[in-house]
């Protein structure tokens, strides 16, 4: 089976990262509960940051955010591991910016997934992952984002919604936690 997945906040905790690294940038302390009450993905409001602020601050922060030690989700990695060990394919479709495409790989690899450079796909933006998840002929594919999962729902693949604050409203079959994936797939058999 060929498996899709989303890199940030689906794979890795990257915007909870974020938000503990514009606390120490920006000298505050604002409680993480908020943050996990967020009914949106962007996070600068928290810091009361208009959104024109918050896209310089998360702009002018992305070395840091993307490359220090933004930790992967319990069992990501290990999960994608055994994934692969059984046979199936693993594709990663980011939006990260085409600048970034390959440093995000290599970091992905240091951090224990299992990489193949024809499989990872980044600099797209999130209307247009739609077209090479089309392509791709993907069977399975997770993603957090209300505004990538939107685009997928008339497609014949199986799609999951990595559990998040903000995408509570969308009637969507969702994963929690990476141990959770065997179980799902066996409940669709
Ligand atoms: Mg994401």
């Amino acid at each position: 089976m060929k498996f899709g997945f989303d890199i940030d906040d689906t794979l890795i905790n990257l915007r909870e990262h974020a938000f503990h690294l514009y606390n120490r940038k920006l000298n505050r302390n604002v409680d993480i509960s908020l943050f996990h009450e967020l009914d949106k993905v962007e996070i600068h409001e928290l810091f009361g940051m208009t959104a024109e602020e918050g896209g310089k601050m998360w702009n002018g922060s992305l070395e840091e955010i993307y490359y220090t030690n933004c930790p992967p989700y319990r069992d990501a990695a290990e999960t994608l591991q055994r994934l692969e060990k059984e046979g199936h394919e693993i594709y990663y479709i980011t939006a990260r910016p085409k600048e970034h495409g390959k440093r995000t790989m290599e970091w992905m690899i240091q951090n224990g997934f299992p990489v193949r450079e024809d499989r990872f796909f980044y600099g797209m933006n999130d209307e247009d992952k739609v077209h090479i998840i089309k392509e791709l002929e993907l069977d399975y594919y997770f993603d957090d984002k209300p505004a990538v999962l939107e685009t997928l729902s008339d497609r014949p693949l199986n799609v999951f919604a990595k559990n998040q604050s903000y995408n509570q409203h969308m009637d969507i079959p969702r994963i929690s936690d990476w141990s959770e994936l065997f179980d799902l797939l066996a409940e669709e058999k």
